[in-house]
């Protein structure tokens, strides 16, 4: 594989963006090859500078579940290009984005926009916060919320993969605030809550954690999170980042049948552009400056571009609810052709898989929380990644992000790619 011009590219964007990347995971650092720098994407596949074609399983890790450049969703931002980028004033179509939001997601009566999955968890955490007079939160370990200082503690995505605990900057004051659990341990909440559950404000949660590759939370663990909040006053943040419209169009609270008090949205709800919302109870929500005291604001917040492109996606997926079956078809395609490859080559895999969320560890302890998922030979997930890169298959190139799929993606590309990673085991094995 010739990646000529992206390595001049990358020495080039080293000079003047810290490690040549606008987010760390882009830089490739767990593996040893360069990062591809991409000129364009259409459907299922992107298209780096060196002219290598990939078919995308990272997706702008999550957003695209319509796949690169879909003509409705390019149509949409069209118009409003003719029409003006930001006029920071009320707009018809972020109501429309309002709307389609609390229609699909029943505990959502009213739902405030954002510019990023970072925005939403940091402002739910200090609506939680008003809303109960309390500082505590409670956050699991493995889970990312985005890098906001009270949520950047033992957390995953990037955070995990390079071994940094919260990260330099973080003042110790504000993380004395934040408690981190154990994701799926029962006992160990009722432990924190017996302890501090008059000061804790909120508890947030990924209900499945995409960023220590994919763990479920457990259905009693999830109703058990909810009958402790209640009991104690303490909100439930469900963090649907990633989730959200992904592993069903009612949300993964929908697949749990819980009701958070507060959800927070970005990805999918921006069609690809940067977007975030928070969402609740109209009890919750109208504490919401200028509705009530608590402050946020953003002066793009609500950009019509990414109103356009998040609503035409939704209202896609809204409209044909066939994708999300098909999803969990390629998905589920996908993981037994990996695990019988795998096997054929006597590699010791875990593959875990909600929808069309799936990563693969290698290990063969079975993955249920951050302790499991750090037993993956990561060098072992190196040398995957990188046979795969090799023929065309984009994966992330960190062992804990998930893998995605998007309606684009055919079953040549999904049976493509269970080939390769007959070719990517075989070449491991040896
Ligand atoms: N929460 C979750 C569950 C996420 O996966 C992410 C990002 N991957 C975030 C929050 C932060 O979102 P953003 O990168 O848009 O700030």
């Amino acid at each position: 594989m010739n990646l000529e011009k992206s390595k001049k590219a990358f020495d080039e964007a080293k000079k003047y963006i810290p490690g040549g990347v606008n987010s760390p995971v882009r830089a490739f650092k767990s593996v040893s090859i360069n990062p591809p720098f991409i000129k364009k994407g259409k459907g299922s596949k992107i298209y780096d500078i060196d002219g290598n074609e990939y078919i995308d399983y990272v997706l702008s890790w999550g957003p695209l579940i319509l796949g690169h450049c879909h003509p409705e969703v390019i149509r949409a931002l069209k118009n409003v290009i003719e029409t003006g980028t930001s006029f920071g004033a009320p707009t018809e179509i972020e109501t429309e984005l309002a709307k389609i939001i609390c229609e699909a997601v029943p505990s959502v009566d009213m739902v405030r926009m954002v510019n990023s999955g970072t925005e939403a968890t940091m402002s739910a955490l200090r609506l939680a916060r008003a809303y109960t007079n309390r500082d505590m939160i409670v956050k699991f370990i493995g889970n990312y919320h985005g890098h906001s200082d009270s949520l950047l503690v033992k957390a995953g995505s990037g955070v995990l993969t390079y071994g940094i605990p919260g990260s330099p900057g973080v003042p110790a004051d504000i993380v004395k605030n934040t408690i981190s659990a154990r994701y799926n341990d029962i006992e160990g909440m009722k432990e924190i809550f017996k302890e501090y559950g008059e000061k804790i404000a909120a508890v947030i949660i990924e209900p499945v954690a995409g960023n220590m590759g994919v763990v479920p939370a457990t259905q009693e663990f999830m109703d058990f999170l909810r009958e402790i909040t209640r009991k104690y006053g303490a909100l439930l943040i469900l963090d649907e980042v990633m989730t959200g419209f992904r592993l069903a169009y009612s949300c993964a609270q929908s697949i749990y049948n819980v009701k958070p008090d507060i959800t927070c949205f970005a990805k999918i709800i921006g069609g690809g552009l940067p977007v975030g919302a928070y969402g609740g109870k109209k009890e919750i929500m109208s504490k919401v400056s200028p509705m009530g005291p608590v402050y946020q604001a953003g002066t793009l917040s609500g950009n019509p571009l990414a109103m356009a492109a998040g609503f035409t996606t939704l209202k896609i997926l809204r409209d044909n609810p066939k994708i999300y079956e098909e999803l969990d078809e390629k998905a589920k395609m996908l993981e037994e052709g990996f695990k019988e490859n795998a096997k054929k080559f006597g590699i010791k895999t875990v593959i875990n898989r909600v929808g069309s969320m799936l990563c693969i560890y290698f290990t063969d302890k079975d993955v249920y929380d951050y302790e499991t998922a750090v037993t993956s030979d990561t060098e072992m997930f190196a040398k995957y990644f990188e046979e795969m890169l090799k023929q065309g298959i984009y994966l992330s190139p960190s062992q804990f992000e998930a893998i995605f799929i998007s309606a684009e993606h055919t079953m040549e590309d999904i049976e493509k790619t269970i080939k390769a990673s007959y070719n990517a085991f075989k070449n491991i094995a040896l």
